[in-house]
């Protein structure tokens, strides 16, 4: 049997229960067991259960997560399925290379597919804390998929990339990786940090934003930091904001003594006029 153990399928605000049933139905069918559920509508439901058949394991065991960022705080890698393309590109995959991926690095990281509501899919916020965005190549004249066939789809990717692989014996490169990936926990303190330490450095403005994070956040998930270069960074920035500090008291002890020598000279007398 296939383990994608370290692969969740997270649903964002689904509002039809059926669609969750029918989504841990195809699930079971490719071998993933993992739900995350963002802020369901309407769950537990009898709907879902009617419609998850055999699956009902899997909807007793997900997990309900108030939001997204919950949901991938662990994972080193998400990516998030949407039909549409946006303003600010983010890195896309077909639905093979999203499953080669997936089926390479689950081994290392933990994994996150996101699916969005059935109405207005994932908003910009949401997907900007996926690394990456997969896209079903449906026909142009109506490509938006019924919520539980995307999540068919995918899932149906996944399971013949890890056909294929078991079947050739196929080595990809981030086996050998080294250094697992940096988590999403550890990469939103990343970007905290980051934020925080350009506004010091008066290079953002946080009243003007413009699109500097989202920027910088499209950067980091296209590199993909492993947890020893996230190290690195975190502490060029500690070393930017201790040398920062350092230098305003050096400053603060500057003035102070420039004023406490001129006290000392002055020595109560009147100060001298000035000449022009
Ligand atoms: N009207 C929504 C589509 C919602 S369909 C929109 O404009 O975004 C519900 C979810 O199914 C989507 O958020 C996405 O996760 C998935 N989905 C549907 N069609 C897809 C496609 N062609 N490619 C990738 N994901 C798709």
């Amino acid at each position: 049997m296939i383990d994608f153990r370290n692969v969740s399928i997270v649903l964002v605000n689904t509002s039809h229960p059926g669609n969750i049933g029918a989504a841990a139905r195809a699930m079971k069918n490719m071998g993933l067991s993992q739900l995350t559920l963002v802020q369901p509508m309407n769950f537990p439901s009898a709907v879902a259960v009617g419609r998850a058949v055999s699956a009902l394991d899997i909807l007793e065991s997900a997990r309900v997560v108030d939001s997204l960022q919950e949901a991938v705080t662990d994972c080193g890698l998400v990516i998030g399925a949407s039909a549409r393309s946006r303003r600010i590109p983010w890195p896309m995959l077909s639905p093979e290379l999203c499953a080669s991926k997936v089926v390479n690095e689950q081994k290392l990281n933990k994994v996150a597919l996101v699916f969005g509501r059935e109405d207005s899919g994932l908003n910009n916020e949401e997907l900007q804390l996926c690394h990456f965005q997969v896209q079903i190549p449906a026909d142009e004249v109506y490509s938006s998929l019924n919520l539980a066939a995307a999540v068919m789809v995918i899932c149906y990717e996944l399971r013949k990339a890890q056909l294929a692989l078991d079947g050739a014996d196929q080595r990809a490169e981030d086996e050998f990786w080294d250094q697992a990936k940096a988590t999403g926990e550890q990469v939103e303190r990343f970007y905290e940090h980051l934020e925080r330490v350009m506004v010091e450095i008066d290079f953002h403005d946080p009243d003007n934003p413009r699109q500097l994070m989202q920027r910088m956040r499209r950067l980091f998930s296209r590199i993909r930091l492993d947890v020893m270069e996230m190290n690195i960074l975190r502490g060029i920035l500690t070393h930017i904001e201790y040398n920062l500090k350092e230098r305003k008291d050096r400053v603060r002890v500057t003035q102070q003594d420039k004023l406490k020598m001129k006290d000392d000279s002055s020595d109560g007398a009147k100060p001298i006029k000035e000449v022009r």
